[in-house]
């Protein structure tokens, strides 16, 4: 078993019918670095910054809203050590790409001893970037520890929780100041968001216009779209990605990318469910990012298919199934006859 995942970890992912496909992962602590050489991945196309605060027990904050109010996320202190944690994670990296998401706190991601809820509903509520343009220091901070752990090597910049342009704007320009205070800027800048918030859907073409690479976040894409929280156990299940209205939006996303050229991938959870990363990847997603645990079985499965015969029958099911709820049946039957 160990060795055959060794040579997976060596083999390219490419489909059976010649199709790169860029396999990442998702990190969020600098102890699971040494998954990047375990699984061969091609880089890191998330990298979760508030998972450290979080492994953090900080005893004194209750919750996001005090942890904002004490000054500690934008303290020297928490600037200091994210520098050497980012530093840490680039070096390792060795030149494979890294995509930072700024702090995505709140939602699910609880500051510890967070006894009160912090508002009705977490998830839809004061979080993430809002936190982040409301207190243009914590972002600030955070964005120069980053370009002070680039030492001028590229660096690549993801904004959460992005529900209109004019937030990717304003988290840009905060970004831009930051560099505007360097001698030496980062030899190349990349910036982008994640596409999690519905609205965003609707304002593709000039957000396309705007970003260098967007990434879709389907956890929480999927608890906005379909209204479905993403950690209620009862509802799990009951809304499929792989349904004609989800397939739809992806197309039009891909689409979007494909006409400005911007470089599209996909980090939700979906995409380490080898199913998925297939249906995936037919749609034209050539970037998949996704928990370390699953990289070798997508790859595996990826390797094995033949891509051009498996989007005439994707394509097939699709137009003879316009109203099912989910279309996960047939594709996975066909799957596992092939
Ligand atoms: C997502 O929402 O799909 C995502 C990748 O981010 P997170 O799970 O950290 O919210
Ligand atoms: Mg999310």
């Amino acid at each position: 078993q160990a060795a055959q995942s060794a040579s997976l970890r060596d083999l390219p992912a490419v489909t059976a019918d010649g199709v790169s496909v860029s396999l990442m992962i998702n990190l969020g602590l600098p102890l699971e670095l040494p998954q990047l050489e375990a699984t061969g991945a091609a880089g890191i196309g998330l990298y979760r910054t508030e998972i450290s605060l979080l492994a953090q027990h900080r005893p004194s904050t209750a919750t996001a809203d005090q942890a904002v109010e004490d000054g500690f996320l934008a303290s020297d202190k928490l600037m200091g050590r994210q520098t050497a944690e980012y530093a840490r994670v680039l070096d390792r990296a060795a030149g494979r790409p890294v995509l930072f998401r700024t702090l995505d706190l709140g939602g699910d991601k609880l500051l510890p001893n967070a006894s009160l809820p912090e508002s009705e509903n977490p998830a839809m509520g004061w979080r993430s970037l809002r936190i982040g343009l409301d207190r243009p220091m914590i972002l600030r901070r955070q964005l120069r520890a980053m370009l002070a752990a680039a030492q001028g090597r590229p660096l690549s910049i993801m904004f959460p929780m992005v529900a209109t342009i004019a937030e990717f704007r304003a988290a840009r320009g905060l970004l831009e100041a930051e560099v505007a205070r360097l001698e030496h800027g980062p030899e190349q800048l990349q910036v982008g968001t994640m596409l999690e918030v519905p609205a965003l859907l609707w304002q593709l073409p000039q957000l396309m216009k705007e970003v260098d690479f967007v990434s879709v976040g389907s956890n929480d894409l999927m608890q906005f779209l379909f209204a479905a929280d993403r950690g209620t156990p009862n509802l799990a299940g009951r809304y499929d990605l792989i349904s004609p209205p989800v397939l739809d939006l992806f197309d039009s996303v891909v689409r979007h990318a494909e006409a400005e050229g911007v470089w599209l991938s996909f980090c939700g959870e979906a995409a380490g469910r080898p199913l998925e990363a297939l249906i995936l990847v037919a749609l034209g997603f050539h970037s998949l990012s996704m928990s370390p645990a699953a990289l070798p079985r997508v790859k595996t499965l990826l390797r094995k298919a033949d891509l051009a015969g498996f989007r005439k029958v994707l394509s097939a099911i699709r137009s003879h199934n316009p109203l099912a709820a989910s279309l996960r049946d047939p594709l996975s039957s066909w799957a596992r006859e092939h």
